[in-house]
């Protein structure tokens, strides 16, 4: 073992204090078929988005490395992941959630020195939902089934379906929560029997290739699990064309997610697409406005507004919009913004220079195009890749930073007439290519079910910004993709669907 994967082992070990940037020499290895092997493919700097800090070098996967990676699933997927009956496969998928847990404190520093999110908040919500992500798809191992079927044909028969895992998962995520996101193709797809090659982001590898080797620890078979970081125009290009793998689950930009639809076109490989979204939050005057102005602020500003499903265009009713407007430019000011560390932070940095500068441009542009700043407006000044929490009024639909995802902390308000049906607030809210979540603030039972039906989005949520529970199916439509991810829909993305008809007449 190279000193690098030794690092790297020591770290991922249930008991040892690892911190990046620490006195541990810094290093990213992969995980293939159970090792930890250093990648041969190009170098890949790491950053602490807290200070802009580089915390070391990697070498990412090459074609070749995810090739290695591809076979060992294969032998897994044939051999001993195979032989596991789906109880057992429930444990490990338990156990796995378990360990996590045992190592949260680790595993949530990590993820904030790597990602800029704020300690506490990778603590209280990210760390809890990928333990219980994991434990809700181990049930699902042992609950996957076909049926039998009556049939009219002529004769006796015998006839059933049957799910069969899909076979090796190739699974691409992105850097905006990748503990979570990990978790959450991890999880359905080994409860549904496949086997898998994990990319994560190419800036973000470490809390997945440390999960990775905390399963192999804990008794997944080797080659099961396998974690290729590395650059998407390389890992995740060989990833996706690869003649072992079928099925390929895609969260990501819609750009990237277009491209896949066409590199694997004349594979015919299996896609799911959880892509970008624009969400519109729609504030009736009648809502409890306290609460939705607390909701809108927060479904904006979490995580820094890099989250697919960020409410990021408010709808609200002229009677009451100087009020709410004002209410969630009074939360962006006070919301305290800082480094992952630093106590009492509720927002942290962008993810990177790169997401910063664009998300800069998009602010720029909207004020050239003439909206007004009412909170926000610009980047912090000080080290990092800070972007104060951004309320834009006179915003128009032409406007880049109306249609367009900014994936950052910056809301874009339009006022709706109080004449106005649910036809036209419907029209207002679908009025994007996207289609991931809707969000509706009102205590009037026909509005909400009715905006509701006329919203052309694939999640909706009234009167909360929560509501996504991990047997509640997500996903998109549009240009937000396709493909649903959590619940029994989630786990059955990963099967084949097999029917069997036995004539008993002969
Ligand atoms: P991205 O550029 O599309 O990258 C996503 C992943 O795809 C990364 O691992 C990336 O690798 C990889 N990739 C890039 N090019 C590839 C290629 N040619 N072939 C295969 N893989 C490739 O997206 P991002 O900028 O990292 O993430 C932000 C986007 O994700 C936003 O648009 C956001 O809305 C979306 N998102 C959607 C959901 C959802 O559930 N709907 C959730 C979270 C985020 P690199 O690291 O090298 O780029
Ligand atoms: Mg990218």
């Amino acid at each position: 073992m190279s000193q690098i994967a030794q690092s790297i082992d020591a770290a991922a070990s249930a008991d040892s204090n690892f911190s990046l940037g620490s006195s541990e020499p810094f290093a990213v290895p992969l995980l293939i078929d159970g090792e930890l092997v250093e990648g041969s493919g190009d170098p890949i700097e790491v950053h602490d988005p807290s200070t802009g800090e580089a915390l070391g070098m990697y070498r990412g996967a090459s074609a070749e490395d995810v090739d290695r990676a591809a076979q060992a699933a294969g032998r897994a997927l044939r051999g001993p992941w195979a032989k596991l009956s789906p109880a057992k496969r429930a444990k490990l998928i338990w156990d796995l959630a378990d360990a996590l847990e045992r190592n949260a404190e680790e595993f949530a520093a990590l993820e904030s020195e790597n990602t800029g999110k704020p300690i506490e908040l990778m603590r209280r919500f990210e760390l809890p939902q990928a333990v219980e992500i994991l434990r809700y798809n181990a049930g699902w191992a042992t609950k996957l089934n076909g049926e039998t079927r009556e049939v009219s044909l002529p004769g006796e028969w015998h006839t059933y379906t049957e799910r069969r895992p899909i076979g090796v998962a190739g699974l691409i995520v992105p850097w905006n929560n990748p503990l979570v996101m990990a978790a959450a193709k991890l999880g359905p797809a080994l409860a549904a029997g496949c086997t898998v090659v994990l990319k994560p982001a190419e800036i973000t590898p470490i809390t997945a290739v440390k999960l990775g080797k905390l399963a192999t620890k804990i008794g997944f078979p080797e080659g099961v699990i396998n974690i290729v970081p590395g650059l998407g125009s390389v890992a995740g290009e060989a990833l996706a064309t690869h003649p072992l793998v079928p099925k390929i689950s895609f969260t990501g930009s819609t750009k990237v997610g277009k491209h896949l639809q066409r590199t694997t076109a004349d594979s015919l490989k299996r896609l799911s697409l959880e892509l970008g979204g624009k969400s519109p939050v729609v504030i009736f005057a009648d809502a409890d406005l306290e609460k939705a102005i607390e909701a809108a602020a927060r479904s904006i500003f979490n995580n820094s507004g890099q989250v697919c499903a960020a409410g990021s265009r408010l709808y609200v009713e002229a009677s009451v919009a100087e009020r709410v407007i004002a209410g969630i430019a009074e939360r962006a000011k006070q919301l305290r913004v800082g480094g992952a560390f630093e106590e009492g932070v509720m927002m942290g940095p962008l993810v990177s220079a790169v997401q910063r500068d664009r998300v800069l441009g998009y602010i720029e542009a909207g004020i050239a195009a003439g909206a007004n700043v009412v909170a926000g407006g610009g980047a912090l000044e000080r080290p990092g890749y800070f972007v104060a929490p951004t309320v834009l009024t006179d915003t128009t639909p032409e406007m880049s930073v109306v249609a367009e995802e900014i994936f950052g902390p910056v809301l874009v308000t339009q006022i709706f007439d109080d004449s106005e049906d649910l036809d036209d607030i419907a029209t207002r809210a679908n009025d994007s290519e996207y289609g991931l979540s809707g969000y509706i603030w009102t205590r009037d039972i026909r509005k909400a079910h009715g905006l509701a039906r006329r919203l052309r989005t694939g999640n909706i949520r009234v009167n909360t910004v929560s509501g996504m529970d991990v047997n509640m199916p997500f996903g998109g439509i549009g240009a937000s993709g396709y493909g649903k991810e959590n619940g029994r829909e989630g786990v059955e993305a990963y099967t084949e669907l097999t029917s069997v008809a036995v004539n008993l007449d002969s």
